[in-house]
């Protein structure tokens, strides 16, 4: 089994819609292995977003996700990166499928409820961003 790493969004968590979010991706068969309350500072939320430093939505984005807490989450899926983005859907919740996290959820392309790593490469760095080993010991 594979992990990867979801975060429920300031959005989310303002809005009070993690209950919900974490009923959907159970029931789509993610086990929670680790999860932790997390409030980003601007460094830390620009070297998450490292790869997109050279986009004009890069300041919004650390504004955004520096608004308010997150919630991290290790999940554990057969194949979890590949079936975490199918469940979540795509950025932009206008054209997300029906019945997707961010279809639900999302407010708009920025304010998107959910993030889930792109590859499983991505997958192991942004897990030991937010958790350290011992954190994810038991964890595949
Ligand atoms: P993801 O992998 O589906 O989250 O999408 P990306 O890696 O392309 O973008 C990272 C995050 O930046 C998205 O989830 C949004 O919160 C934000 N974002 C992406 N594209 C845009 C955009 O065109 N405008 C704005 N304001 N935010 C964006």
């Amino acid at each position: 089994m594979d992990l990867t790493l979801a975060i429920i969004k300031p959005d989310a968590v303002e809005g009070r819609k993690i209950g919900r979010i974490l009923a959907q991706l159970e029931d789509a068969g993610f086990s929670i292995r680790a999860a932790k309350f997390v409030q980003l500072d601007e460094p830390q939320a620009g070297a998450f977003y490292a790869v997109h430093s050279e986009r004009p939505f890069y300041e919004p984005l650390k504004r955004f996700m520096t608004s308010g807490p997150i919630l991290a989450l290790a999940l554990e899926h057969e194949d979890a990166v590949t079936r975490l983005r199918k469940v979540i859907g795509a950025t932009d919740p206008a054209e997300a499928e029906p019945g997707t996290v961010r279809a639900q959820y999302a407010e708009s392309k920025e304010r998107n409820a959910i993030h889930a790593s792109d590859s499983d490469e991505t997958a192991r760095q942004e897990l030991s961003f937010f958790f350290s080993s011992r954190e994810l010991m038991g964890a595949a």
